[in-house]
């Protein structure tokens, strides 16, 4: 049996702030089989729910080098749908407000990473066979473990795997971390973790270090090669391009299901596709849209930041006010997105609407109600809205990039490839000349799109294969 330990800072239903959480709630699961005894390590942060932590059962305590220091470290376990979860305990760094973002993450997710390291030695004669780390704040483990593990006859065999959920953010920290808190002065640690003079970058060390790298899509892993979207990493990951793969995320098709959801208001399928106008008759009335079954409704929900192509929106919204169709938005991120969007909600509330908050059960009944989901993102690593509205029956209208490119095609959406408001206003035009001149066209369209497999299962078989061939 081939034993994965599976680390992240996050993984739903315990702590979700993003992808990363809902990857990491699914994916163990999903690869965990006979063959594969797939366990998952976190921190035990104080944002789990009081329900999971009453049921965490104490297992021991050790203490974690770190630098010049010595840290406690509490282990806690817990059996969660199958899955064995163990939780590192230190309130100092994890009984914190936030998740992320505090002054000294460098420091709270060195600890981490460290601490996985010596619970291996400490607990449960689990010695795994692949440990399988994701983002910045896991990219020290493979670090430390060559630099400083690898005295341990046990150790010497563990493989690497490292998962790149969104590049963009690489754990860069001044360079005194290095020595002062990694305790990785004068190794060759040292240079390879530095990305210039003055700063530390984690993640740069993990892409070095490790045996394998992923990404969260097929395009997304060539794409980081290229300078644009490399993050300064590109001639890096070229290096490494033989050891680089992308793998599809997938998405948890327990929760979304427009047959069995419960948070929308009229539940249907492919073959009863009739119903999903009742869905969005009552969206149009919630959002205070002009309700009207003909007018085609396009959604976005996202975080509203520049990576999102909502650039290219805020500039077309002048032309989307001319067009038959409405447009309404959920999300929260940048004000200048948030008060554009809230600006047109206000002149002209029959036609846009602006949700400026995280709302889930407002989530589902807008994928639910609306025909067309605007996605036309700079870059993707592998974006799940636009496979959780093809589920729901809802054509995406994407840029050609990262994850979007992978699932979406002509047959179950609309795309354009250039980032460039022209090219996305005839994207948006083809789907309008559908929507009102070919509605057979449209039906057939939004069967493939529900018919896609986005659920766990087939990447469940990509990362399987991706162990096994570390194990040969
Ligand atoms: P990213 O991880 O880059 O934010 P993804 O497309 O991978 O983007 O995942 C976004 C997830 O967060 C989806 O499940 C989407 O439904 C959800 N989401 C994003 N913004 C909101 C919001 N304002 N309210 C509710 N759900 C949201």
């Amino acid at each position: 049996m081939t034993k994965i330990l599976f680390t992240a800072f996050e993984a739903a239903p315990f702590v979700k702030t993003g992808g990363l959480g809902d990857v990491a709630g699914s994916l163990p699961a999903a690869v965990s089989s006979s063959v594969f005894d797939v366990r998952v390590v976190l921190p035990k942060l104080s944002a789990i729910p009081e329900r999971y932590v009453k049921k965490m059962e104490f297992v021991t305590t050790f203490s974690v080098p770190l630098g010049w220091r010595n840290q406690y470290c509490g282990l806690f376990r817990l059996k969660h749908k199958g899955i064995l979860y163990y939780f590192l305990d230190n309130e100092y760094y994890f009984k914190r407000d936030k998740v992320y973002g505090e002054f000294d993450d460098g420091e709270r997710v060195a600890f981490f990473s460290k601490a996985v390291l010596e619970f291996i030695l400490s607990a449960e004669e689990f010695i795994p066979d692949i440990i399988h780390c994701n983002d910045w704040h896991t990219a020290l483990v493979p670090v430390l473990l060559r630099e400083q593990y690898m005295k341990i006859p046990e150790f010497t065999r563990i493989k690497t795997v490292f998962t790149i959920h969104n590049l963009k953010f690489q754990g860069k920290f001044s360079k005194f971390v290095i020595g002062d808190i990694c305790g990785l002065a004068k190794t060759p640690a040292a240079a390879q973790l530095l990305s210039d003079k003055h700063t530390a970058n984690y993640l740069q060390g993990a892409v070095i270090y490790c045996d394998r790298i992923t990404t969260v899509s097929p395009t997304y892993a060539e794409e980081i090669r290229m300078p644009y979207y490399g993050e300064g990493l590109d001639r890096l990951f070229n290096r490494r391009k033989d050891d680089l793969s992308g793998i599809l995320n997938g998405i948890d098709y327990r929760v979304w299901n427009p047959a069995k959801d419960k948070k929308i208001p009229v539940n249907y399928d492919a073959s009863t596709l009739a119903k999903k106008h009742e869905n969005k008759l009552v969206l149009q009335k919630e959002l205070g849209l002009e309700v009207k079954k003909e007018i085609p409704l396009f959604i976005i929900i996202s975080r509203l930041t520049e990576q999102k192509g909502l650039d290219l929106v805020n500039y077309l919204l002048p032309k989307f006010q001319q067009r038959s169709m409405q447009l309404a938005v959920l999300g929260t991120g940048d004000k200048k997105y948030e008060n554009t969007f809230l600006h047109y909600a206000g002149i002209d509330s029959k036609k846009f609407s602006a949700t400026i908050s995280f709302n889930n059960d407002l989530a589902h009944r807008m994928y639910a109600g609306a025909d067309v989901l605007l996605m036309p993102s700079r870059f993707e690593p592998c974006g799940l809205t636009q496979m959780i509205a093809m589920r729901y029956g809802t054509l995406p209208l994407v840029r050609e990039t990262g994850g979007l490119k992978d699932t979406v095609h002509v047959n179950n959406g609309f795309s354009f490839l250039t980032f460039n408001a022209q090219d996305m206003l005839y994207a948006v035009d083809c789907a309008l000349d559908i929507w009102f001149n070919r509605k057979r066209r449209w039906r057939t369209m939004q069967k493939e799109a529900m018919a896609e497999d986005f659920s766990w299962k087939a990447s469940a078989r990509e990362y399987r294969k991706l162990y096994s061939e570390l194990m040969t």
